[in-house]
Parts: C-alpha cells; structure tokens; sequence
C-alpha cells in the first residue's frame, strides 16, 4: 500500500521506517526542514535505538522516502496524522493547531476512499470534530483514530510487534469498509496474533489518555509511598517488592524516584483535566491534580536533599548531574524531570554540571544556562556531590571505587533508587535514595 505519515517526530518518523519495514511504500512529510533533510540521508534527527539502522534498511529498499512538501500525500490511500498536540501555553489543554493544520492541509490531495488515521495523542472530541471538517470537503474520504502506545527507548519494536491495536471509527462497526483497509495496514502484526479492538472514535481517543493517566498514577501513588516511607523510616523499594508480588498490582512502574516527565505523560493527563471540565465531568478527574501535584513534588523534594547532602546550604556546591534525558535510551528533554531539578540547583546557587550520552545537544537547546560536559569522567571531577537523575545503564554501572578517585565529596543521591546503596557505602560514600532510610 502507498501510505503518508505526517509529522516525523518521534511518532512519525519511527512509524513511517516501521510501516516501509512492513512492506508499504512510504512518504513522510514534516514542516521542519531539518528533520525531512536527516531522514532523507536515513539518519534519524533524534536518538532512538535501532531507527538509523532501520531508516538504513529501508530506504536501500526504495520504499521510504522524506518530503516537505504535503503534495506528495497524493496518490497514497492511507495517511496518517502523528503531529504534535502539546500542552497550551499557560493553560492545561492541548494545543491542536498542528492536528488542524495538518488535516486542513491535506485535504486537498485525497481521493475518494482514501482513509485518514489519527495516531496523535487528542482530548476526546477532536476526531469527529475533524471527520466533520473532512466530510465536507471529501465525503467519500474515511477517518480513524488509532491511538499509538509506543515507548520512547523502544519505540521500533514497539511499532512492529504492538502489544494492541485499538481501531477507532464513527459507529465502532468491525464492518467498515475503513477497518478492512487498517488491517491490511497492519497485517503482519495482525498475523502474528497482535490483539485489535475496534472502538467508537471517543472510546479510542479516551483508550490513550486513560492509559497514560493510569500510568501516572501508578508512579504518583509509588512516589507518595515515598513520601510516607521517608516520613517512617521505611524503605519504599521493599515496599514496592512486597506489593508488587501481588499480581493485581504488580510491579512494573512501581519504581519511586524523581517522578515523571516526557513529551507525553504531563501534558497528556494536564489536557486530560481540562477536557473533561469542558465536558462537565471534572469531578472524574480531580484525583489527577492530586498525581500531577505529587509528582512535582518530587522535584522540589530532590532539591531539598541535594541541599542537605550538601551540608544545609547550596551555595557554591559543585553538583554533578548524571543525566538529562526523561528516560534512558531517549534523547528527548522534553518535561525531563532531570533537568529541572538541574536548573533548580543551579538558581539556588549550585555550580551544575550536566552529563549524558545522548541528550545533552537537546538539554543545552532548553536550558543554555547549565553547563554541559559530555565525558562522565570529566563532570565527575571535583565534584561536591552527585545526583543520579537518570538512569542510563553506565550510571548504573558505576563503580564507587573509580568514582571516588574523581569526585571531591563522596556523596550521591540515588534520584532513581538503582544504585546498591550498601555497595556504595561501603566504597565509603555517604548515599541518599528517595524513600529508602
Ligand atoms: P514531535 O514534536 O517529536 O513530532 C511532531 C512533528 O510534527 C514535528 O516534527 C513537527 O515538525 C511536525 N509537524 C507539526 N505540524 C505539522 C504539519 N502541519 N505538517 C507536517 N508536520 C508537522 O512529537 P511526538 O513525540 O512525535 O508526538 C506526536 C504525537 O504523538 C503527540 O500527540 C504525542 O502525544 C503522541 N505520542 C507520542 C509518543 C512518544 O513517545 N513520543 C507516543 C505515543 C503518542
């Protein structure tokens, strides 16, 4: 099939390699100049394993190819939407002028029976509000929402071998024409067994927010046993252990640390809010300002520590940040939780130094102010104290012996509690997890 994705981010570009992969021939179009330039000389404008590789693969293929120019959806017969829906300035809600834009702009080059398919993150409504816009301009022309569930770090796998589809169409009919187009779209996962639900389009659009909310939640309520555990004395990884034994709850995402961030998880639980107060169903809602609340705590409270470790004050301490991205095998700064406590430190008076293998490029865009060193070795160098923020396998792997011979203070807070505290003491370090005596 001829299929157009729109928008080459960290959605888009790693879809439009996946699908060429599937076998589809392929045309990704972005706005961003940059962005079509990189990918058309197959190197992905972002880190995401396995992408170059894949781009590489492909494009030696023929299938895929990069333009700016919306034109060359023409002649496709399924194009999807993965542009950015990001939070409003100074408001909770999403931001869908690029949703709008892209389908406005598309429009006309549609042919009749062509199938248009949302996989960017929306607040309910958006999709009939946009198959409303469509219809009159293209009747014959179908729209789908198909919420994607990738994660960054593994987003190519993620793509390929998807532990759900979810199909969103007006009616929720598994009759419609547009359904037997997905499904060929998607067939090889479908072959091997991949589960497909097919939904009403609100139901697929709530399907994302409310994994995503829940999700948050589960790290917010793990983050204020946290809480609770350092007000006790308890130790909140035991804890965690314990209760994720019980397969009701289990233990992925039970992780208590400096909380989370990303393109994705804020944003999405903060427009979450907002639309269910313009649906009059707020009060639905209302326990997410709690998990949103909890979680920004959790940076304010490593500032805190960081201030103790480091003696009652942050003046003048050289502090060496192991970390920038939002998550590990990810370049991407976007909400990291790392950062901001960087630059938290750093308006308290702390001389920040900010390392990490990928993200630094993208960290210093955000925050110029910070000072970036890439060599882990170098940003250990005298320093007073260590925040691990991040956790990157070579952060985990550190040995304290090594490390001690670099820093001036042997002092370390654990931000992500992966580190074996006892390890480290022994090594002679004073070590602070978050919720751990
Ligand atoms: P991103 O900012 O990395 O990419 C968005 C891209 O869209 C940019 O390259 C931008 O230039 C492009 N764009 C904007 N307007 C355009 C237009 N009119 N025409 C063509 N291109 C345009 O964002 P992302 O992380 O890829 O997220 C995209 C969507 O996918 C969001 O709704 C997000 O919530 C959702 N999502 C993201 C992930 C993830 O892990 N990143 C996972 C699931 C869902």
């Amino acid at each position: 099939m001829r299929i157009t994705v729109i928008g080459c981010g960290y959605l888009g570009a790693v879809h439009a390699a996946c699908m060429a992969k599937l076998g589809h021939e392929v045309v990704g179009i972005d706005v961003d100049e940059r962005k079509v330039s990189a990918l058309s000389a197959a190197s992905a404008p972002f880190f995401e394993p396995g992408l170059d590789a894949l781009l590489k693969e492909v494009q030696e293929t023929g299938r895929l190819s990069f333009s700016t120019d919306m034109a060359s959806a023409k002649g496709s017969s399924v194009h999807f939407i993965c542009v950015g829906t990001p939070q409003k300035k100074g408001e909770n809600g999403a931001d869908l002028t690029y949703v709008d834009a892209a389908t406005r702009d598309l429009l006309p080059y549609l042919s009749p029976g062509d199938l248009i398919v949302g996989k960017s993150t929306v607040p309910v409504g958006t999709a009939a509000r946009l198959a409303g816009i469509i219809e009159q301009t293209q009747p014959a022309v179908h729209t789908m929402w198909n919420p994607e569930f990738l994660r960054e770090g593994h987003a190519v796998s993620d793509t390929l071998h998807p532990d759900r589809l979810v199909y969103g169409i007006a009616g929720g009919s598994e009759e419609h024409i547009a359904v037997q187009v997905l499904d060929r779209v998607y067939a090889t996962p479908l072959e091997t067994g991949t589960p497909r639900l097919v939904t009403d389009l609100p139901t697929a659009e709530l399907v994302k927010t409310a994994a995503n909310s829940f999700l948050a939640t589960k790290i917010s309520f793990i983050n204020a046993m946290a809480e609770l555990c350092d007000a006790a004395g308890a130790d909140v990884t035991m804890l965690a252990d314990a209760i994720g034994l019980d397969d009701r709850i289990g233990r992925k995402f039970l992780n208590a640390g400096i909380g989370f961030g990303g393109g994705c998880l804020p944003k999405d639980i903060r427009a979450f809010m907002a639309r269910a107060g313009e649906l009059g169903a707020d009060q639905a809602l209302t326990f997410l300002r709690e998990v949103d609340a909890i979680n920004m705590r959790r940076r304010t409270r490593v500032v805190e520590l960081a201030r103790e470790l480091c003696g009652g004050s942050l003046l003048g301490q050289r502090i060496t940040v192991l970390g920038a991205a939002f998550k590990p095998e990810s370049d991407d700064v976007r909400d990291s939780p790392a950062l901001s406590i960087a630059a938290q430190l750093q308006l308290q008076g702390a001389v920040v130094t900010v390392t990490d293998p990928k993200a630094l490029h993208n960290a210093a865009r955000r925050f110029p102010e910070l000072h970036y060193e890439e060599s882990t070795e170098v940003a250990l160098q005298r320093a007073d104290a260590l925040l691990l923020l991040t956790e990157w396998q070579e952060y985990r792997d550190l040995d304290p012996y090594e490390a001690s011979a670099f820093v001036s203070s042997s002092k370390i807070l654990d931000g992500r509690n992966i580190l074996d505290a006892s390890k480290w003491r022994a090594a002679g370090w004073t070590y602070r997890g978050l919720g751990r005596p």
